[in-house]
């Protein structure tokens, strides 16, 4: 007897879309069978999906929960907890999120994971992954040599930045000779490292320039964090990942230049995955003009016409792997108070629209495979980050996390049908699909436009593949 039966909705699988019956038992998925075929197994729960898409819940491979803001760190202001943020994301069918666990001088790395673990663990609508975050100049030699042993334990992602991003926020960049370090122990244990790539000098040099001459405008973002600094800086950390051999994932690709560092890098065989973010591939610097320009920022910066064309054609090529949000949800009036180059609060609320927007941008405008889809909103982040087959994909032995899609919808979007914040930068957005049920490990927990369960995420261990970590396999 099963426990819960979904019936004769069509079924993304790994080779398409097609009309199944699927089983869920103890969680997991135990049986994918043509609809209408035979007589149905008994369940406890038969749900009928007629006219239904039934996705792989989605994976964000990319959020920030409970961090002080670093441009408003005086105040102390923190963007919205794993809470609010993985409700927003199982109303909108995602259903495990990746959070930063940040290493502090003075912790083994075993504990950073521990604390920020405690803020996930009895909060947590979704399931959810850490990655371990240097995000310090120096990192002992006795912290980098637990990385193997926390590897061991299951978190297997790392991420480290090649920039302060402005010229006031506290210190993040870790110097490329300790990313070397970090990158050697990263592929040795088995492990993906994570790169917020910007060129530093490029991006330190611009802001001076930019304050001289008085443009401190939101619109000069982009000439602050430009189109040059992703390219040195992808080249450079590229040139490493080559030398160590080490599989590295490029966060928020925002130019054509970025996209083209790392088409060349996976031109040679290079294990070598790019991020894109929904609207990076929909807005652009343009958009800093409007009155409040600062609900569309997202630290590096939105660029061109022609960076935010090249997104969706390395999305549909497949030389980029994943959609994220790089959301810090926070309400409008946190998100706007910065105004300028200097103090723009960086990330925004998206989580709950992502795969929304990835639908009708990608199958409905330009007719995006299904299984493309299924790669940018979930599979991919699954396999870069070690969560593959367990998420990621509708297959027997895979946990039964799902999303239910209605795509004949046409729905203007407005902040105030969503959960995560109080604005969207979607507003008045015509979306062609919206999730109706969501599912986590067989249990389901939105359904009738309501949430249905108390936070039970739990924690995921990540464990790469070899493919993974040696080719540019997804
Ligand atoms: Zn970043
Ligand atoms: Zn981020």
């Amino acid at each position: 007897m099963l426990d819960l039966l979904l019936t004769n909705g069509i079924v993304a699988t790994p080779s398409g879309g097609a009309r199944l019956d699927v089983g869920i038992k103890d969680g997991t998925i135990v049986s994918l069978r043509a609809s209408g075929h035979g007589v149905p197994d008994e369940a406890t729960r038969v749900i009928d999906c007629a006219g239904k898409l039934i996705v792989p819940g989605g994976i964000d491979p990319h959020v920030h929960t409970n961090s002080v803001l670093p441009t408003a760190a005086e105040s102390g202001i923190k963007c919205f907890g794993p809470d609010r943020v993985s409700e927003g994301a199982v109303y909108g069918g995602t259903t495990t999120l990746v959070d930063f666990a940040h290493w502090k001088p003075g912790d083994e790395l075993e504990q950073s994971f521990k604390r920020k673990a405690a803020e996930w663990d009895g909060y947590s609508y979704t399931d959810y992954a850490l990655h371990g975050t240097f995000n310090q100049p120096e990192i002992p030699f006795e912290v980098l040599d637990q990385i193997p042993d926390a590897v061991a334990n299951g978190h297997g992602s790392y991420k480290v930045w090649m920039t302060d991003t402005t010229p006031t926020r506290p210190k993040q960049k870790t110097d490329i000779g300790h990313i070397w370090a970090i990158m050697e122990r990263t592929a040795a244990a088995g492990a993906m490292l994570c790169v917020h790539g910007e060129d530093d000098d490029i991006v330190m040099y611009s802001y001076k320039k930019l304050q001289r001459e008085g443009k401190i405008g939101l619109e000069y973002m982009s000439h602050a964090h430009n189109s040059l600094s992703e390219k040195l800086s992808f080249q450079r950390v590229i040139t490493l990942a080559e030398h160590v051999g080490a599989p590295i994932y490029l966060m928020h690709v925002s130019a054509r230049e970025g996209i083209e560092a790392i088409r060349e890098a996976r031109g040679r065989g290079q294990a070598v995955y790019g991020e894109i973010l929904p609207h990076y591939a929909h807005f652009t610097e343009e958009d800093y003009r409007h009155e409040h320009g600062a609900i569309y920022h997202t630290y590096p910066s939105l660029k061109s016409a022609d960076d935010r064309d090249a997104m969706w054609e390395a999305l549909v090529a497949g030389t980029v792997s994943t959609l994220a949000t790089d959301g810090v949800c926070t309400d409008f009036e946190v998100k706007t108070r910065g105004k300028t180059i200097i103090d723009a609060t960086g990330g925004h609320a998206g989580v709950e629209l992502r795969m929304a927007v990835a639908y009708t941008e990608g199958v409905h405008r330009r007719g995006l495979d299904l299984s493309r889809f299924v790669d940018l909103t979930s599979t991919n982040a699954a396999k870069i980050l070690g969560l593959y087959p367990r998420k990621g994909v509708i297959a027997v032995g895979s946990d039964a996390d799902l999303a239910v899609l209605d795509t004949n919808v046409r729905h203007k979007v407005t902040a105030a049908d969503l959960h995560e914040a109080d604005y969207t930068a979607w507003e008045g957005y015509e979306i062609a699909a919206r999730n109706t049920m969501t599912v986590l490990r067989g249990k389901v927990i939105v359904e009738g436009g309501r949430l249905t369960t108390e936070p039970e995420g739990r924690l995921q261990e990540q464990r790469l593949s070899s493919d993974v970590a040696s080719r540019p396999a997804c």
